[in-house]
């Protein structure tokens, strides 16, 4: 991303080639009220439209995003480097199956949500969970799943009958329209969806800004401001932030197939995905092996442009994570870490193209540094038992996700039920993004709330609790005026109710009647009044 300061555009730019994909205006921070008041005037009309004319549009949302899969799937890849074949599946494909689950749920997931109650005094009153839209939504994304992240909101919000403010991020603007285009095309009206273009500025003027609600995906560091920028109005906010997974190897795992799946979960998408594999806890009877297999396979990674059909890692998305990951690599180097294969810029390609890297830690020496590295990097360590993988895989301040490689997948349910993250693979990883049912959050400081799934829609509505006393023609005992006669009568009530002592109960009885006759008595003498 350039802004271009004389054209008051963003210019995104190509990682591969470092050439122009496109332009898009900026927005005005200024402007950003007036934007959410326009969704704000068109939200009634969306909201009252009903839950069958919205199922609708979101199938034909989803038919145009099959039509026009090849077309997104290649501006994804020119926007932010990673191979075609990556941003047809990941992005794409799974965004598809997104959006089919939601609509095709959304009756199951909205529907008003009966309520039996327990208590003697409330249990013949008909209650029940009513899921409310919210109003005005915003939704800030990163640029590392341009398509995927977005929609994870934005069907949802939009299916239970929200209004949606989304800015993308700087560095994938063209996708953020394109994936406007598409809801507006399918029928969503203009003012129901409305996109802002920018970075922080634009962002923190849309949290200061008057929306009931804000789901941020980003790093940490941007997740703790949004944080603190919502707290003076109270804002509802879900914030999806960074990882720093582990894999744990065990003793009993097939070293090739584990391998071949710990490289993936590393470096596909160039290492770039929130919930990417970083540190390696392997353990010491199968290190070796493991780690051998680890070098000779991500030597073999082919690098380049992600349009080659052949290519299986495109180049770092921006200049500022190229930095970073040739900072993690130098930092690393200077504890006494031993670089196994990779560790350098790729000079004769023009983009922001860095080496597969993975990293020895010896046991002996300092620790994995505990920072996420957000790119084709990952340390190794071996470990003596499962007890020391798992106290380092949870000794780090994020808790998105993590993953065991096991051939006993008993074994690989013990540990993964020991880690501290929002989910765990066994003999996989990085996918569970991509399952629909599934929710997505994280511990720690990687999030607060959730995405995906009944649980992510639960986050797009208010869940109002409606109660109703069908007999509206006497009055509760607990309402005014209060007395001794009132205060007796909650003092036998709670015995009666609670008390675990079956003598005690029975010997209630009698007063329990007394006061029945005279509540009765009361509330007939009221109604012959009305
Ligand atoms: P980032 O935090 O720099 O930016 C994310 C978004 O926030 C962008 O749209 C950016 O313009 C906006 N922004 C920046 N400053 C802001 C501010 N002060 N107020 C409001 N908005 C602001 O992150 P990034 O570099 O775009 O993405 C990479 C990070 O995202 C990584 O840390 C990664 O782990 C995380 N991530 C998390 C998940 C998840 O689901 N947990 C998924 C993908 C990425």
């Amino acid at each position: 991303m350039t802004p271009d300061s004389r054209t008051d555009m963003i210019v995104s730019i190509n990682p591969s080639t470092l050439e122009e994909v496109g332009r898009v205006p900026h927005t005005h921070p200024e402007d950003v009220p007036d934007l959410v008041q326009k969704a704000r005037e068109a939200y009634p009309a969306w909201r009252d439209k009903g839950i069958d004319a919205r199922i609708e549009i979101m199938k034909r949302a989803q038919d145009l995003l099959l039509k026009q899969a090849e077309e997104i799937a290649e501006l994804i890849t020119l926007e932010m480097g990673r191979p075609f074949t990556e941003a047809l599946t990941v992005e794409v494909e799974a965004s598809v199956d997104l959006l089919y689950y939601d609509w095709k749920h959304a009756h199951r997931f909205l529907r008003n949500r009966r309520v039996w109650l327990h208590h003697p005094f409330f249990m013949l009153r008909k209650s029940y969970i009513h899921c409310q839209p919210l109003g005005v939504l915003t939704n800030i994304t990163p640029w590392n799943w341009p398509l995927l992240i977005p929609l994870g909101v934005i069907g949802p919000a939009l299916l239970s009958g929200n209004a949606m403010l989304f800015k993308p991020s700087e560095y994938t603007p063209l996708t953020g329209d394109r994936i406007r285009d598409l809801f507006i095309q399918a029928g969503v009206p203009e003012d129901i969806f409305i996109n802002l273009h920018g970075s922080s500025e634009v962002g923190q003027a849309l949290v200061f800004s008057d929306t009931e609600k804000v789901f941020f995906t980003g790093s940490t560091n941007v997740g703790q401001i949004v944080m603190e920028q919502g707290a003076p109005s109270l804002k509802k906010i879900v914030l999806e932030l960074g990882g720093h997974d582990p894999a744990i190897v065990c003793e009993d795992a097939d070293v090739d197939i584990s391998s071949s799946g710990v490289l993936w979960g590393a470096m596909n998408n160039c290492g770039q995905n929130c919930n990417g594999i970083e540190r390696v806890y392997m353990h010491e009877n199968v290190a070796d092996r493991f780690t051998d297999l680890l070098v000779e396979k991500t030597q073999k990674l082919r690098i380049g442009d992600g349009m080659d059909p052949d290519t299986d890692i495109g180049p770092l998305a921006t200049e500022l994570q190229f930095e970073k990951i040739l900072s993690v690599v130098q930092h690393a180097q200077k504890s006494g870490m031993e670089i196994l294969t990779g560790g350098n810029p790729i000079q004769d390609k023009k983009g922001y193209y860095f080496e597969p890297t993975v990293i020895r830690c010896d046991p002996s020496g300092p620790e994995i540094p505990d920072d996420e590295a957000f790119g084709p990097v990952v340390f190794v360590r071996s470990v003596q038992d499962d007890v020391e993988a798992i106290r380092l895989a949870n000794d780090s301040q994020f808790g998105l996700a993590g993953s065991v490689w096991t051939s006993n997948s008993r074994h690989g349910q013990r540990i993964a039920q020991q880690i501290e993250s929002g989910s765990v693979m066994v003999n996989d990883s990085v996918c569970s993004f991509g399952i629909t049912e599934a929710g997505w959050t994280g511990i720690k400081k990687s999030g607060v709330g959730w995405m995906h799934g009944e649980k992510g829609l639960d986050e797009m509505v208010n869940m109002q609790f409606i109660n109703i006393d069908t007999n509206s023609k006497s009055q509760n005992f607990w309402w005014f005026p209060y007395g001794p006669d009132v205060l007796k009568g909650i003092r036998v009530g709670m015995t009666l109710l609670f008390d675990r002592n079956w003598f005690k109960k029975l010997a209630t009885l009698p007063a329990i009647l007394c006061h029945l006759a005279g509540y009765l008595l009361i509330n007939r003498k009221q109604s012959k009044k009305l």
